[in-house]
């Protein structure tokens, strides 16, 4: 193999794990051991500043315990959750799946962190369009996982074309400055654009690579008229001074032109709290590295029950939970898995059990497509803010 990945089987053979979970799984089965545990996945802290986080990674999760002699229960991909939440249930033998450990940790953090990223920036936009660029940031092997989770978070594009076709969307793409360089002067390569692609892309005109972005917006205006959709400004950040005032007066001087129907596209080094600030002007934007090489959720994997009986390290609530969140209020609540929750003290809402039942002796139950996530990803967005706590509470229950 050429690249340095790991392919899809060794993967599901359980290659790719650390060698002290194989070590494990030896020892018992020399000594005959087999005990049937439960299993919690949760996240004690979350990265950064964020007071919540978004679950992601779900189908891979469960694509990867298909077939294994194993229970699984999950939060829906796409659910918000807080810090100690539990996300993810393993129940079964433990050396039946020991060694994927490693494996659907990765597949949980490095999701929900990009899933996380991804609804900030979308949160912080409001109603204006975001798109995926930061595949070019990442190993290209893992393109498709991470545009697939920029989208459940609330992008509404991806760029590459692999990405694109798994969710089932139209990869999405301006111009690059190549082509613009190869042509040697912007306005030809605006109208050669027109020219060649299809109608059914929108022209959206690059407007930062010779000139000034006003100069250059005003002559894409001019060359394109009613064809030109956008100008997007990549201004390198060495040559950004105050983008605010640039946007404003790119804006201005559209205007009076009467080019109003050109909306302004803005992509380079942006993440969700320069989305905020740039909102005044931007219509549009492309976000890359933020999104793509966002921080991971550091998911740890527990054992909290041994053959039906609770059963934890120091430091961890012990027993099988289910995770209940209000329809009213969206407090969350988690209790032992038998403990009826009660009324939320909102007295507006009654508590859902959020959980679902993904695999039932290794056979998979129900996995949504990528867009339906991304929906309900979104519907919760009312409850949600990227500065201020969401102080969700988790209710602190005895150990049996
Ligand atoms: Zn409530």
């Amino acid at each position: 193999m050429p690249f340095h990945t790991a392919s899809d089987k060794e993967i599901k053979d359980g290659k790719i794990t650390d060698v002290y979970f194989e070590r494990g799984k030896n020892i018992l089965e020399g000594k005959g051991i087999k005990k049937n545990v439960v299993a919690e996945i949760r996240a004690a802290v979350l990265p950064d500043d964020w007071s919540w986080a978004v679950l992601g990674g779900v189908e891979e999760a469960v694509r990867l315990f298909e077939g294994l002699p194993v229970n699984c229960r999950s939060l829906p991909e796409g659910t918000v959750f807080e810090e100690e939440v539990p996300v993810f249930w393993i129940e079964g033998e433990y050396t039946s799946w020991a060694v994927y450990e490693t494996a659907v940790l990765g597949f949980l953090c490095q999701a929900s962190g990009i899933v996380t990223k991804a609804a900030r920036c979308k949160i912080a936009a409001e109603e204006r369009q975001i798109y995926s660029f930061g595949a070019r940031r990442m190993h290209p092997a893992i393109a498709p996982m991470i545009e697939r989770a920029a989208y459940i978070g609330g992008v509404d594009g991806v760029a590459t074309t692999a990405a694109a076709k798994l969710i089932g969307e139209m990869p999405i793409g301006t111009m690059s400055h190549s082509i613009i360089l190869v042509f040697g002067n912007e306005t030809e390569a605006f109208k050669a654009f027109n020219e060649v692609i299809e109608p059914s892309v929108k022209r959206v005109a690059l407007v930062d690579t010779f000139n000034d972005e006003k100069f250059a917006s005003i002559s894409a205006a001019e060359a394109l008229g009613k064809d030109l959709y956008a100008v997007r400004l990549d201004t390198p950040s060495s040559r950004r001074g105050d983008f605010y005032k640039i946007l404003q007066e790119v804006r201005w001087e559209l205007d009076t032109r009467g080019y109003s129907h050109v909306k302004i596209f803005i992509s380079g080094g942006l993440d969700e709290y320069e989305i905020e600030e740039l909102n005044d002007y931007a219509d549009a934007y492309g976000v890359g590295t933020a999104i793509s090489a966002a921080d991971v959720v550091d998911f740890s994997l527990d054992i909290v029950e041994v053959e039906g009986k609770p059963f934890a390290k120091r430091g961890k609530m012990s027993g099988s939970k289910e995770v209940y969140r209000c329809d009213a209020c969206f407090e969350m609540t988690v209790l032992p898995i038998k403990e009826d929750p009660g009324a939320c003290s909102c007295k507006e809402g009654i508590f859902e059990k959020t959980s679902k039942e993904v695999i039932k002796q290794g056979k998979v139950l129900e996995l949504p497509p990528a867009k339906v996530i991304r929906e309900y990803t979104m519907s919760q967005f009312e409850y949600l803010d990227i500065d201020e706590d969401l102080e969700l509470e988790i209710e602190e229950f005895d150990e049996e």
